[in-house]
């Protein structure tokens, strides 16, 4: 386990994060491959899944705390990450705002690392590569010497920057609980199990759409809330 603090908020890193985020950023690719600009492209994506997450995150913890949401700490682990807030009291409105506030902070890192390409790089070949890195998780240092020349790994950790911000906001956005947009439907639905059953029948959408573009580990996160959302249902009294 790993501890630190950032702005007066803990936070403690599982083992099972970085494994997730070695997963996702290509991690079998690179032990298939075995060179060390796989290695790398590895390495560079789990920092910025580490940045994303933990930016993510804080953007929940800070607003909820600034609005009156008690002591904050912050833990990431295998299904990404939690803000966790003990002692105070929100109304609907902050807790909408602290609810948004994750999402929000993933939207602006996407949009200082798209930004961030228009620096770098002339305009279209800025809009080439955004669109690329939209694409792919991370293009594999190969693949991207082909289609950019003169070409470095370091920009696959704008690619992963670029991904991850711009996928996972709109994700956690989708209407599930407890993903950010499934507790912010929370804060509107009244019964209990009208909730699980939208969070059951959108993880379902979700689930088909991954199977269709072999998004493994999205896949099992989704069909794991469509269990979670199931047992809520069951449980749920009104
Ligand atoms: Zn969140």
């Amino acid at each position: 386990m790993f501890r630190f603090t950032i702005f007066g908020v803990a936070v403690e890193v599982e083992p099972w994060f970085w494994l997730v985020m070695a997963y996702i950023g290509g991690g079998f690719y690179a032990l298939k491959s075995n060179s060390p600009d796989a290695y790398m492209g590895v390495l560079l994506f789990m920092m910025a899944g580490f940045i994303s997450v933990l930016a993510h995150e804080l953007g929940h913890a800070l607003t909820g705390w600034k609005r009156g949401g008690g002591s904050v700490w912050i833990r990431l682990w295998a299904f990404g990450g939690l803000a966790y807030h003990q002692g105070g009291r929100l109304d609907r409105r902050n807790r909408c705002a602290m609810i948004l506030a994750g999402p929000g902070a993933g939207l602006v890192l996407a949009a200082i690392s798209i930004a961030s390409l228009y620096v770098i790089f002339p305009a279209p070949e800025a809009f080439t590569r955004m669109l690329y890195y939209l694409t792919y998780t991370m293009i594999p240092h190969e693949y991207m010497l082909n289609i950019f020349p003169d070409d470095r790994p370091v920009y696959g950790f704008l690619n992963a920057m670029v991904w991850v911000n711009v996928w996972w906001s709109i994700l956690n956005l989708i209407p599930v609980y407890p993903l950010d947009g499934g507790q912010f439907m929370d804060q509107f639905v009244k019964s209990r199990k009208r909730m699980h059953k939208i969070s059951i029948i959108t993880c379902i959408v979700v689930v088909v759409i991954m199977m269709a573009l072999q998004m493994t580990m999205g896949l099992i996160f989704f069909a794991y809330f469509a269990y979670t959302n199931y047992m809520g249902y069951r449980e749920a009294k009104y």
